[in-house]
C-alpha cells in the first residue's frame, strides 16, 4: 500500500480529529458528572495522588515497601468501588466516562512501531478514494461501463484492421495492465482524435489502479501545467507538487490541450524524465500523433514518450459525435 503526501496528510489531519473529538467528548463528559455527584471529583483527585504515591514508593526503595504498597492498592480499590457504584446510581450510560484512546491498537498515533496502523490505513483509503472521484470526469469509469458498440466494425483494409478490433484489443491490454499493475511497471501512450475514449480508459486505469493500493494521481494537462505555474508565481508551495514525482501511477490526460508555452515544455520534460529515470509509470493521453508531439515540445520529448512508452492508437470515428447522431436519431424516432 502507498498513498500521496496529500492523501497521507490529509489521513493523519482526520486522525488528529478524531482524537481531539473523542478528548473533548471526555472532558464534557466528565465536568457534567462532576457537576451531578461532585463526589466524583475528590475520589478521582485521590486516585490520582494514591498513583503517584505508589510511582514514589517504587522509586524510592525505602522502609516496608511492600506494605505500604498493599495499602495503597487496597485504599486504591476501595476508592475505585465507590466510584462505580456513584456512577451506576447516577445511572450514566457505560463507557460515559471512557477515556481510551480511538484506537486500542496504536493508540491514536497512526502506527504501530514503524508500522502504520490499521485505522490509519483505513483514513487513507477513504481519502484516496474521495480524492480520485473527485478528479475523475464521469464517476462512471469502469472497464465494465466501456461500450464496443459506438467503435464502427468496418474493415480498413490500409491499417488491416477495424477500429472495433483496434479498441478491443486496447481494451483487453488497459484491463490486464491495471489488474496486474505493480511499481515500476511500463509507460503507456494513448494516442487518436478527440472523442475515442481515451480519457474514459485512462480513469478506468486510474481506480483500478488506486482501488488495488497504488498511489495513483489523475490530473489533466491543463490542471497539471497550471499547478506548476502556480508554484512558479508563488501561489502554491513547491511541496505540493511532490505527488507528480513520487505517485506510483501518474495519470497525465489530454496532454496538447494545454496552451504551450516554453514553460510547459520544461515542466513536461521535468515530469516525463524523472518519472522514467526513478522507473514510475505513467499514462499519457494525447490527440496529437507522432509528429505533432515532436512539432510541439521538441524531439527530445517526443523521443522519449515514443521510444520508452508503449503506444496505444485509438481510431474510430469520433465516439462523442456519433453519440449525438444516434441521440439525434433516438429524439427523432419518438417524435
Ligand atoms: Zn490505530
Amino acid at each position: 500500500m502507498a498513498y500521496t503526501n496529500n492523501v497521507l496528510t490529509r489521513a493523519r489531519m482526520r486522525l488528529r480529529e478524531d482524537n481531539e473529538r473523542k478528548r473533548a467528548e471526555y472532558e464534557d463528559h466528565l465536568a457534567k458528572a462532576y457537576a451531578l455527584r461532585p463526589r466524583l471529583r475528590e475520589i478521582d483527585r485521590a486516585l490520582r495522588g494514591s498513583a503517584a504515591q505508589a510511582a514514589a514508593l517504587i522509586f524510592q526503595h525505602e522502609g516496608d515497601t511492600d506494605a505500604e504498597l498493599a495499602r495503597l492498592r487496597e485504599e486504591n480499590q476501595k476508592l475505585q468501588n465507590e466510584r462505580q457504584w456513584i456512577l451506576d446510581e447516577a445511572e450514566l450510560p457505560d463507557g460515559y466516562l471512557d477515556d481510551s484512546p480511538v484506537c486500542s491498537l496504536c493508540g491514536g498515533t497512526g502506527y504501530v512501531g514503524s508500522q502504520m496502523c490499521e485505522c490509519l490505513r483505513e483514513l487513507c483509503r477513504q481519502e484516496q478514494k474521495r480524492e480520485l472521484a473527485s478528479l475523475l470526469p464521469t464517476g462512471r469509469e469502469r472497464f465494465e461501463n466501456f461500450s464496443m458498440e459506438l467503435y464502427p466494425e468496418r474493415f480498413y483494409p490500409e491499417l488491416g484492421t477495424s477500429a472495433r478490433t483496434l479498441m478491443q484489443k486496447n481494451l483487453n491490454y488497459c484491463k490486464k495492465y491495471a489488474a496486474e499493475f505493480q511499481p515500476g511497471g511500463r509507460s503507456l501512450l494513448f494516442s487518436g482524435a478527440t472523442g475515442l475514449g481515451k480519457t474514459f480508459l485512462s480513469a478506468c486505469i486510474a481506480r483500478q489502479v488506486s482501488e488495488n493500493g497504488h498511489s495513483v494521481v489523475y490530473a489533466t494537462a491543463g490542471k497539471l501545467f497550471a499547478h506548476y505555474e502556480a508554484v512558479k508565481f508563488e501561489r502554491a508551495e513547491p511541496e505540493s507538487l511532490r505527488d507528480y514525482r513520487d505517485c506510483e501511477l501518474l495519470i497525465i490526460d489530454d496532454l496538447g490541450t494545454e496552451m504551450t508555452t516554453q514553460f510547459v515544455t520544461a515542466a513536461l520534460y521535468e515530469i516525463v524524465n524523472a518519472r522514467l529515470l526513478e522507473r514510475k509509470a505513467t499514462v499519457i493521453s494525447t490527440n496529437l500523433n507522432e509528429q505533432d508531439l515532436e512539432a510541439r515540445y521538441g524531439g527530445q520529448i517526443a523521443s522519449r514518450l515514443l521510444g520508452s512508452y508503449r503506444v496505444l492508437y485509438f481510431l474510430g470515428d469520433d465516439i462523442r459525435r456519433l453519440r449525438k447522431i444516434r441521440q439525434n436519431e433516438e429524439r427523432s424516432a419518438r417524435i
